[in-house]
């Protein structure tokens, strides 16, 4: 056998909460070795970070190894052991089906040497990855049984973050944080919303301690967590008290419960209110504008802050916008144009049953195909050639359908503008809303150019949907 010119040495950190595992750059090196020894020309290097071969996660570098060796720039494959290459049987064939493919016989591992161009090599590797796998199984069970007893015992967990409020440790107390969650606590006891929050914590220039901004996600999670009143929890469950110094008192946490569940009960998805929800964008930075009433004055604006993101640049007063862009739709539906959209939409809807029909009656002729010559009465050659220009046919009229969009309810409302509005004030604002939007894409709100307050329609950008 020739000497191997372009080995590929694989390596993989495993996630290994002991430390008894060893360090990637031990195991290059040791592999380095092995080729050094051996006179193979090592071409590459494979890495994986942290993942464990038997989880299932992806492991890029291994990925891009199998691609290499299928491709056969690849001729022999260094790995420390075994088990850092394949965790899973399964994952071992595939390694060895690629390997065979690509004529790569040679397999070396500092622990053992396997080829698996024989039987020997290929039923060893077998054993070694069953064995294996059942090592890892038995691990995760082990870690599992591991991180009940820590958390029995009040022990902080092994997530990669610290929790806000406490040091690295996650046990000492940070006294900074630990003052702003007493600080938050106080205010949302005091009827403060979580997102008013976390704007300030924004404003303070305050980190949290993942990479994300402050949501008001952010600040539920912390003030809900058991941890900060002293407990801990695993698997969402209390299991006790924590090994931890408490930052609030058990009573503060209860009244939180209680508030934020009075608050839940509260803050479902609440009907309508405003006729352009949804609808309406900012001139200056094209963000939705929300609903906001200030006294007694409905508004919409663009929002800024942690929910929203917004410019916050820009408002206006909802009645007239609401008026104006009412009249407009209603004399839409009136439009010469309007008619001709609808009967365009109607033939539309003929096409597109015209269209499916054909696609029915293609596939059909293809199953019969394929049953003809499963029964041997054509020949591959003639299933092949009968079968293509269906195939291509198909294509075409499934990029058509894709290009026909269907039809909205604009039926019984083209034409009858005059009608609904006379029945306007009647109808319920979801029917007033259900009918603009079926009009109206969306409208843009300009900055007002007028002095004075008054209400300037020249600041609508309306964008019809028809
Ligand atoms: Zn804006």
């Amino acid at each position: 056998m020739n000497q191997p010119r372009a080995v590929a040495v694989y390596a993989r950190i495993s996630s290994d909460p002991t430390g008894q595992a060893l360090g990637v750059a031990r195991q290059l090196e040791d592999c380095q070795k092995l080729a050094a020894d051996r006179g193979w020309t090592v071409a590459e290097e494979y890495v994986d970070n942290d993942v464990s071969a038997y989880s299932g996660k992806a492991r890029p570098a291994y990925l891009r190894m199998l691609r290499d060796i299928r491709s056969g720039i690849r001729d022999a494959v260094i790995v420390y052991n075994l088990d850092r290459l394949t965790r899973r049987p399964m994952e071992l064939e595939e390694f060895a089906a690629e390997c065979e493919a690509a004529g790569v016989r040679q397999v070396a591992t500092v622990t053992a040497d396997v080829d698996l161009g024989n039987d020997d090599g290929l039923f060893m590797a077998r054993v070694f990855a069953a064995f294996a796998a059942k090592e890892s199984g038995r691990k995760s069970a082990r870690l599992r049984r591991k991180a009940r007893q820590n958390a029995e015992a009040g022990k902080p967990g092994g997530g990669p973050n610290r929790p806000f409020g406490y040091e690295a440790d996650k046990i000492t107390v940070n006294p900074v944080e630990a003052e702003l969650i007493r600080q938050m606590v106080r205010r949302v006891l005091a009827g403060e919303t979580t997102r008013s929050l976390a704007a300030c914590m924004d404003a303070e220039g305050i980190a949290t301690v993942g990479t994300g901004e402050w949501r008001s996600s952010t600040i539920r999670q912390i003030l809900l967590s058991p941890r900060i009143a002293g407990l801990r929890a695993h698997r969402g469950e209390i299991v006790g008290p924590a090994v931890w110094e408490p930052i609030i008192t058990m009573e503060q946490r209860q009244q939180l419960l209680n508030v934020f569940a009075a608050k839940k009960a509260s803050g479902r998805r609440a009907p309508r209110s405003y006729l352009l929800t949804g609808m309406l964008r900012c001139g200056k930075c094209g963000s939705r504008l929300y609903s906001a009433a200030r006294q007694n004055e409905r508004r919409y604006v663009c929002l800024s802050g942690p929910d929203h993101r917004g410019c916050g640049g820009i408002t206006v007063t909802a009645p007239p916008v609401e008026e104006w862009i009412t009249a407009a739709v209603l004399y839409r539906l009136d439009t010469p144009q309007m008619s001709d959209t609808l009967s365009g939409r109607q033939a539309t809807d003929a096409r597109h049953t015209e269209l499916l029909a054909q696609l029915r009656r293609d596939q059909v002729k293809m199953d019969e195909l394929a049953r003809m010559w499963a029964e041997g009465e054509i020949s591959r050659p003639e299933w092949k050639a009968a079968r293509e220009p269906l195939e291509n046919r198909v294509k075409t009229v499934e990029r058509q359908l894709s290009q026909i969009t269907g039809t909205t309810a604009l039926e019984g409302i083209v034409g009858h503008g005059m009608e609904l509005r006379d029945r306007w004030a009647n109808m319920n604002l979801e029917r007033q809303a259900a009918i603009v939007s079926a009009v109206l894409d969306h409208a843009t709100i300009n900055p007002a150019t007028i002095k004075g307050g008054k209400f300037d329609p020249n600041r609508i950008e309306p964008v019809w949907n028809l």
